[in-house]
């Protein structure tokens, strides 16, 4: 995909509206575009975004403490297994956030 500018947009992960999904980023002016099935997975999304609460067992692999992520979530958040996410503990609560 190439953008006004000329330049050929690079596929990334962008946060729109709260949403983290993938689209067309362009390098050189910061422009973003999504094709139209990017954008039919983002509202998909959205929907799911709202609210989830899921119970889940701590388990343990080797010395660490390991928690599986829900199907759910990991659609609702467009996870990938080897990205990063930030831990932000707060009020006794664990916050998983993905970063763009
Ligand atoms: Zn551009």
């Amino acid at each position: 995909m190439k953008c006004e500018c000329g330049e050929v947009m690079e596929k990334k992960r962008v946060e729109v509206a709260g949403i983290l999904s993938e689209g067309y980023k362009c390098p050189k002016c910061g422009e973003v575009e999504f094709t139209e099935k990017q954008m039919r997975k983002m509202l998909a999304q959205k929907e799911k975004l709202l609210k989830i609460a899921v119970t889940r067992k701590i388990g343990q692999v080797g010395g660490s403490l390991v928690l599986r992520i829900p199907r759910s979530v990991e659609e609702a958040l467009n996870l990938e297994k080897g990205e990063d996410v930030k831990i932000i503990v707060e009020n006794k609560k664990m916050i998983v956030q993905p970063e763009a």
